[in-house]
């Protein structure tokens, strides 16, 4: 028996979905991953006491900081995302959160996008200047002199989304990623409505991923998780970053050099952020989202497929003014999404429906199949309406800065049979337009 698929990084995404990370041997031959149900390990002597607590050696003592079943998740998303290392929360904002206090101190400013989940939004605009962070957001995403204008030497990371929400816009990274290097700047981005599996960060020079691992990873639903990745190698003594100049200096006798050098953002992010401010994921959750990613690529790939049925249908459909996918040789980014998008730019959709509030009313007292909830990333399709939920309380104006208006729709589109969506959509459609003619 000579099994080795667990630590073969040569094959390929959907065999490592389903092995990387995860040695049998070492737990007893259990094929499934095991659910370390416990809060607390053996520390065995004084002296393995002390080397786990120096970070000299990699072990479990307390389950606030790791777990072997969240260890195997860790390593699985590191070697699907083709990253260094990574640490599990016990959700998306927890994850986001953490990334941005591991890089921004009291003083210290992070650029964002406009159009980045409403959550994103309020940490960097409201919660995030509390403790002395700025969130300084770039007027037009598309602009490169908007970041550029933005940059000081306070400037820690520049945050981004793989697709925003719900505008459905696609940014061109490979150029903000030029840009923030050549400052010695971090880019991080939230892959969470690609996955690694349609959108690859690492490989166009992104530094950290982040992902609310309650969506397409563990895909079904159950659970609430997050996840940050490191690409590794970023330089994290270039001067900008004084802090992790000091954590340099205090660990690179226990932990080695060559690791800090090569991870010092997770290291840092799970020694000072995971431990002291908790919300480590817990292992049935890392369960749930190892279950859900063994099938990470199929589902992507059916998600993908019905999302553009669906797109055409509704773009072809006389009660839609507008749909927002950039699968659709129309949308404004179209080229940006076969640039970066090599297997389609995922299955959320905006739509702005005819017949203003009442029409996206309509269509959500009518529908049948999709469901009506805040959600996205679910394998079972999912409708809101962004303005009195996801984004409700925001101001008209950023609401529209977002791609929201009292009209829009946003759609997860899930792995049923598109004939049923399609059939869904219709008969939740019918009779808008004549409905508006009439007013
Ligand atoms: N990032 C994106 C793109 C999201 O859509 C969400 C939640 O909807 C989050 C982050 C936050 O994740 P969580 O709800 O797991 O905290």
């Amino acid at each position: 028996m000579s099994y080795r698929a667990f630590e073969n990084q040569e094959l390929g995404f959907t065999t490592r979905q389903l092995h990387a990370g995860y040695n049998p041997k070492q737990h007893y031959h259990s094929k499934a991953v095991p659910i370390y149900q416990t809060a607390v390990f053996e520390l065995g002597d004084y002296e393995r006491c002390l080397r786990l607590f120096e970070y000299a050696e990699e072990g479990y003592s307390y389950v606030r900081f790791s777990n072997p079943t969240n260890d195997v998740l860790e390593k699985r998303i590191s070697s699907l995302e083709g990253g260094a290392a990574a640490v599990s929360f016990g959700s998306g904002m927890a994850a986001i959160s953490s990334t941005l206090l591991n890089l921004a101190h009291e003083g210290d400013e992070i650029i964002a996008v406009q159009t980045l989940y409403g959550g994103s939004t309020t940490l960097l605009a409201r919660t995030l200047p509390d403790y002395g962070i700025t969130g300084r957001f770039v007027e037009d995403e598309t602009d490169i002199e908007a970041y550029r204008r933005l940059i000081t030497n306070k400037t820690k990371a520049i945050y981004l989304e793989c697709i925003g929400n719900p505008k459905i816009n696609i940014i061109d990274i490979d150029k903000i990623v030029e840009l923030a290097h050549s400052y010695g700047i971090p880019v991080v981005i939230d892959n969470t409505f690609a996955t690694p599996y349609l959108f690859r960060p690492f490989e166009h020079g992104v530094d950290i991923v982040c992902y609310s691992a309650t969506k397409y990873l563990s895909g079904h639903g159950v659970v609430i998780a997050g996840l940050v990745i490191e690409k590794g190698g970023f330089n994290w003594l270039n001067g900008r970053f004084p802090e992790y100049e000091s954590f340099y200096k205090a660990n690179k006798k226990d932990i080695g050099e060559e690791v800090l050098n090569k991870v010092m953002f997770t290291k840092r992010l799970r020694m000072r952020y995971l431990t002291d401010f908790g919300g480590h994921m817990s292992p049935q959750t890392a369960f749930y989202v190892l279950q859900g990613m063994e099938t990470l690529s199929l589902r992507m790939e059916r998600h993908v497929y019905n999302a553009k049925k669906i797109a055409e249908f509704l773009e072809n459909h006389p009660a839609i003014k507008e749909v927002s996918y950039p699968g659709l040789p129309s949308s404004p980014y179209y080229e940006l999404a076969k640039r970066y998008f090599l297997k389609g730019p995922g299955a959320i959709m905006a739509v702005r429906i005819e017949g203003g509030l009442q029409g996206a009313l309509q269509v959500l007292n009518k529908v049948q199949v999709f469901d009506y909830m805040v959600n996205v990333g679910d394998a079972k399709s999912l409708i809101v309406h962004p303005a009195s939920s996801t984004h409700f309380g925001h101001s008209v104006e950023d609401q529209a800065s977002a791609g929201v208006y009292e009209d829009t729709l946003r759609l997860s589109i899930g792995i049923e049979d598109v004939e049923d969506l399609i059939a869904d959509l219709e008969q939740a459609l019918e009779g808008i337009v004549d409905g508006n003619k009439n007013r």
